[in-house]
């Protein structure tokens, strides 16, 4: 281990770098991936240290920090994605001048891993936020060589992911262009292969063919998490209410350095933050039509200038920072465990999903009771 694994945020930076490929990042027994140092062949050059992100967090100074509210000007955009559509805005440009974008992508098997893309249609699978740490694989080492190649390179990830991506570039590069995410923390891969094996076998021999983490027919705010299955059946879940997005919200699952993350503040390494606009009603209600608010944080000159050149397809205010993120308590402070939480993660690898919400997930009776009266309030009003 390059640090300790409390602290190990899973970004994969030391893999990525080590010269004699001797370190490969493995799932623990939460599903979290560690890098394993195969010590034999380790010729302990010190470059994994070197390019940690947590063991060299750096203390950033302030630079322009303006924040602005955005909606995409085409609805469909903002229906796909998770807020206003402001990555899809950045990633069509970046692809439109033959650059190369750079996000978390389902596979055919719906594991979450980093990948690049090229081209409009492949796009598509980069959007909306899907709530599962991303395997980054070798993405730092291809976007170092498409940098060197001189080509345009837009890279999205999590505040983690993108200072390891710095420091393994270890120098600055005219044409990268980094894009955060507000990240409330990452859930196991684990959790989310034991929920998808659940789903599917309540539907006997289908395949899930799609996910939707932010799946907005209910609105932005009362956003769904949407299944689909190769039969036509689908699932959809208030994310609230249902067993795999209530316990993220319940602090029963992300990653245990999340609950330290040192990457949180409004100052971050990327040029462009991205997040939801959480209380826009409040700060500008003009801006809220429940179809998703995006937060834009720009940091430097070239995130700036990059906003500026697109604003003719979205609409945009700018507003005042501090006021914006009082709303998001997750860009600014590492969320909390809930007490129970190792006792989830346990019990998550063994248990049944239905019986293991009902253990760590259920309402007590006033939550239950309010519930119920909403339900029945619905039909009689549908009546
Ligand atoms: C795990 C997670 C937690 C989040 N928590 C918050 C929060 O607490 N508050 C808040 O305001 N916003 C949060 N967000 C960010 C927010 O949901 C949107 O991603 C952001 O507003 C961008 O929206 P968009 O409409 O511009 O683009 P979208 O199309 O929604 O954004 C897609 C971008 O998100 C990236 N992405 C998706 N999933 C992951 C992942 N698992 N790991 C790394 N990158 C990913 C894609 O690569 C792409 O760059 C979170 C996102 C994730 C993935």
């Amino acid at each position: 281990m390059v640090v300790d694994k409390e602290n190990c945020c899973g970004c994969g930076a030391c893999a990525n770098i080590c010269p004699k490929q001797c370190i490969s990042m493995k799932p623990d027994e939460e599903g979290f991936l560690y890098p394993a140092t195969d010590r034999e062949h380790c010729v302990f050059c010190g470059m994994c240290e070197k390019v940690c992100p947590v063991i060299h967090h750096t203390k950033l100074k302030a630079r322009r920090e303006e924040a602005y509210a955005v909606r995409h000007k085409d609805n469909r955009v903002r229906d796909n994605s998770s807020s206003g559509g402001m990555f899809y805005l950045l990633a069509q440009h970046t692809i439109a001048s033959g650059g190369l974008v750079i996000g978390a992508a389902f596979d055919d098997d719906f594991v979450l891993r980093h990948k690049a893309v090229s081209d409009m249609d492949d796009l598509m699978s980069l959007l909306g936020s899907k709530y599962v740490q991303s395997d980054t694989q070798q993405i730092y080492k291809l976007t170092k060589e498409s940098l060197q190649s001189g080509r345009q390179v837009l890279f999205s990830g999590t505040p983690c992911q993108v200072e390891a991506l710095y420091r393994y570039l270890g120098k600055s590069y005219d044409n990268l262009t980094t894009v955060d995410i507000i990240c409330h923390g990452v859930p196991s891969p684990l959790q989310w292969e034991r929920y998808k094996q659940w789903r599917t076998s309540q539907r006997k021999n289908t395949r899930m063919v799609q996910a939707d983490f932010r799946d907005k027919s209910a609105g932005w705010r009362h956003y769904s998490l949407m299944l689909r299955f190769d039969n036509g059946s689908i699932h959809k879940g208030i994310a609230y209410d249902d067993p795999l997005t209530k316990a993220y919200r319940m602090e029963l699952c992300s990653r245990p350095s999340c609950y330290g993350c040192p990457f949180k503040g409004a100052l971050r390494m990327s040029d462009i933050t991205l997040g939801d606009f959480w209380g826009i009603e409040k700060v500008l209600r003009a801006m809220d039509d429940d179809r998703g608010t995006s937060l834009v944080i720009l940091h430097s000159e070239k995130g700036a200038n990059l906003f500026r050149s697109l604003e003719a397809h979205m609409e945009a205010a700018e507003v005042d920072l501090n006021e914006a993120l009082q709303y998001n308590g997750a860009a600014l402070r590492p969320p909390q465990p809930s007490e129970r939480r190792d006792a989830y993660m346990k019990d998550m690898t063994v248990m049944d999903f239905g019986d293991l919400t009902r253990k760590y997930c259920s309402d007590d009776c006033f939550t239950a009771c309010k519930k119920l009266v909403k339900k029945i309030i619905k039909k009689i009003i549908r009546r």
